[in-house]
């Protein structure tokens, strides 16, 4: 006999649902065409980076959509102030709408097949991220909202992983015990860490190369999940 299936499936966003397709030539594409300024890919690059640092350490102030858009500009603020010569000079509306064209996520191939067949199986399925509340419209335009049961934000939720607490909301959504359910992430010290303190089995997607990773239940796909028996 089988072990049983989880009832429910947490699953991180970035890196495990969705990709962020590198954003410094798009960045240098929407400054060239909408403001005419020509910057390198070393520049761009840098710019960006700095936006992303500053935006992964305030994301949590994104808990509604006017103090997203608050973030948002300081987010474009630290952006002009990263960019070389008359970049500095650049008004922050349009620069701004450079800034969010220049950031384009994408589902992962195997993820629509795999959530889907989750739901054939009666598999809960709950999204728990470190993002602010833009995350669901995310989703919903890679047409993944529709298959999932929840998605908890940190931004809404007032708390990110690896605090249990996030995970605790997961759970409410998905209607089980921590028992009942995996949470399945890419990163060891937000969402293995994370879901271990809050009594789930988590399951590390370990994409691509780099070396292998023991300790933690991983899956390389989440075609996997069709195979996962519960902890
Ligand atoms: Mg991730």
């Amino acid at each position: 006999m089988s072990a049983p299936r989880p009832a429910a499936i947490l699953l991180d966003a970035l890196g495990t649902l969705v990709a962020l397709e590198p954003p410094a030539p798009r960045l240098r594409a929407e400054l060239a065409q909408r403001f005419g300024l020509q910057i390198s890919e070393a520049d761009a690059a840098r710019a960006i980076a700095a936006e992303i640092a500053y935006y992964r350490t305030h994301l949590d102030e994104g808990g509604d959509e006017i103090r997203l858009a608050a973030l948002r500009r300081r987010c474009a603020e630290v952006l002009r102030s990263a960019l070389p010569g008359e970049g500095a000079g650049l008004d922050l509306d349009p620069l701004l709408h450079a800034l969010l064209a220049s950031l384009h996520f994408t589902a992962f191939p195997d993820v629509r097949p795999a959530l889907e067949s989750a739901r054939e199986r009666g598999q809960r399925l709950v999204v728990v991220s470190n993002w602010d509340v833009s995350l669901v419209g995310v989703l919903r335009r890679l047409e993944l909202e529709p298959l999932l049961d929840g998605i908890v934000t940190s931004a809404a939720a007032g708390v990110r992983k690896p605090s249990p607490a996030i995970f605790a909301q997961a759970l409410e959504l998905a209607g089980v015990g921590a028992g009942e359910a995996v949470h399945v992430g890419d990163t060891l010290d937000e969402d293995v860490a994370g879901a271990r303190a809050a009594g789930i089995e988590p399951v590390l997607i370990h994409r691509g190369d780099g070396p292998p990773v023991t300790g933690v239940r991983t899956i390389s796909s989440l075609a996997e999940l069709a195979s996962l028996p519960a902890a």
